[in-house]
């Protein structure tokens, strides 16, 4: 049995007052709720006060990160190390995002690199993967997805995919409201999960495997209903507390 995994995205938003009121408000929605485990990625800036008052809201959150450098320390200008992460009290650590691998150039390769070091410092990369619109159309999503996992298997061996997690992000859905049918995701996602098990069945298996794009509090138990959906990487909806915890919520609910 796969436990439901539901992360926020911030991305570059947020300020003092924004993080404090956003996990009060989260803090006080996810008041017994149990079945799934909730994580937000706030900027990296934010770490320390998003640390203090998720311990203040008695741990209901899992406290993540939106990327980090392939060094632990040394002539890295602008970078943060696991290290650091994990000195703030981070565990989730999404790589791979489209708009890093976009905006930054990060390749598959480089992407994997992270991923093998995050494992290394024991930490959960939270790895996203996903075809563009142009893919997409030409029918290339699998073999897309599948060569973004292949660079991880490659540079880490399938087992290094054992308690990491998975986030399929079709990128024409992420930000634009035109997210993927349930049924086109869960094929995907079972895609996915058989091109793992070529290599490991066991490991497939057990692999998260989130659904990112455009999901809200409305479409979001259509997700969570599908057997290979496990949760969701969550952008804009994961910036509104009673939003970001009704999906939350729907996939505790989905998966008990
Ligand atoms: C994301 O950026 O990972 C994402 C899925 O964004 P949104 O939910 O806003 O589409």
């Amino acid at each position: 049995m796969r436990r439901p995994v539901v992360m926020g995205n911030w991305k570059l938003n947020g300020s003092k007052s924004m993080v404090s009121e956003l996990l009060s408000g989260l803090n006080a929605e996810l008041a017994g709720v149990t079945g799934v485990d909730v994580a937000v990625a706030p900027p990296t800036l934010y770490l320390d006060q998003a640390e203090r008052l998720i311990k203040e809201g008695g741990n209901k959150l899992i406290l993540g990160a939106q990327n980090t450098d392939v060094n632990n320390s040394g002539a890295f200008t602008g970078d943060t190390s696991p290290e650091m992460l994990k000195e703030f009290g981070a565990s989730h650590i999404i790589i791979g995002h489209s708009e890093r691998r976009d905006y930054h150039s990060e390749s598959d390769e480089f992407v994997a690199k992270k991923f093998a070091f995050l494992k290394e410092n024991s930490l959960i990369p939270v790895l996203c993967i996903g075809e563009s619109e142009a893919q997409n159309e030409a029918g290339e999503t699998e073999a897309v997805c599948a060569r973004q996992i292949d660079a991880v298997i490659k540079e880490c061996g399938v087992d290094a995919l054992n308690g990491a997690i998975i986030a399929y992000e079709p990128i024409w859905a992420i930000g634009t409201g035109k997210a993927a049918t349930a049924e086109d995701a869960q094929r995907i996602h079972a895609s996915i999960r058989a091109h793992i098990a070529k290599e490991s069945e066991a490991v497939a298996n057990q692999v998260i495997i989130q659904y990112g794009g455009s999901v809200k509090p409305e479409n979001a138990a259509s997700y969570f209903a599908q057997p290979d959906i496990d949760g969701a990487l969550v952008g804009g909806a994961s910036l509104d507390a009673k939003s970001f915890a009704a999906i939350a919520k729907a996939a505790a609910e989905a998966k008990a």
